[in-house]
């Protein structure tokens, strides 16, 4: 059985991940749960876009077998949220910026695939950091459970998919693409530059661009999430953002 935990308000980035599980024989499952534990700013949990039935509808045009929507109380039948430390995997980034976000994120993770027990789950590499935090979750905790990765699917001008973009109004959706453009420009430049030369370009980019607010922009290595401060350091080398356009919060990343 195939796993897709999502928080709703579902786009074709979730959809994408409905496709890549639904196999020949494989039963389908998604959840829809906008997890309170996950959430470090209340405002951002409380305007979070909930829309279950056109969710449902959706994933049933998809090819879903079977959806979960859990209460909050059968999930959380007690108000404990645990507490895991990979290191700079867990202390860097979204980690930093979002004290015990991935707390939340594994504790959620965890029930869940304690209630659903699939053979695999599907993640999105569009929240790398989650999908690395997952990935040795389940290799420590839930070793029969694969955990696969799927690439970020993105609006026609580059944006990625998120449910977050709900929020944005007409004008703030136009520069949240400034963010991806960003991105695909310092990838294009790579040869050009040493990696923190690299950051500073594109954190120089962010500054000239008027309505966007640059929280970290950081080139790591995709396995340990250590700086990369010589190409030679990385055979993997991602670039990973996080920035406000008006009050809400979008990250992004792109692979070097
Ligand atoms: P969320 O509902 O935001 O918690 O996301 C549920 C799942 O969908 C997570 O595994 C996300 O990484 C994945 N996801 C979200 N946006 C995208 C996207 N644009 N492309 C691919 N996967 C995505």
């Amino acid at each position: 059985m195939a796993f897709v935990p999502t928080m709703g308000a579902l786009h074709e980035g979730h959809i994408s991940l409905i496709v890549e599980a639904k196999g020949p024989n494989t039963l389908v499952i998604a959840s829809i749960f906008v997890n309170p534990t996950q959430f470090n700013n209340p405002s951002d949990l409380e305007h979070y876009p909930r829309m279950e039935e056109k969710d449902i509808a959706l994933l049933e045009k998809a090819g879903c077998d079977i959806a979960f929507l859990p209460s909050i109380s059968e999930m959380y039948p007690e108000a404990h949220k645990g507490h895991w430390d990979y290191g700079l995997l867990s202390s860097s980034l979204e980690g930093k910026f979002r004290p015990g976000h991935f707390d939340g994120v594994l504790t959620i993770v965890k029930r869940l695939f304690e209630a659903v027990s699939p053979d695999r789950a599907f993640f999105g590499e569009k929240d790398f950091q989650q999908l690395a935090h997952i990935k040795r979750l389940a290799k420590e905790e839930f070793p029969s459970i694969e955990v696969i990765g799927c690439p970020t699917v993105r609006e026609s001008d580059g944006l990625a998919m998120s449910s977050r973009n709900l929020r944005l109004s007409a004008e703030e959706r136009k520069i949240a693409a400034i963010i991806s453009a960003i991105l695909f420009d310092m990838k294009e430049k790579r040869a050009d530059f040493t990696p923190s030369e690299l950051e500073s370009y594109g954190r120089s980019q962010f500054e000239l661009a008027s309505g966007i607010e640059l929280e970290y922009l950081e080139i790591v290595d995709q396995k340990t999430f250590a700086p990369v401060a010589d190409w030679a350091d990385s055979v993997e080398p991602i670039i990973l953002v996080a920035a406000y356009v008006g009050s809400v919060r979008l990250i992004d990343n792109l692979m070097l």
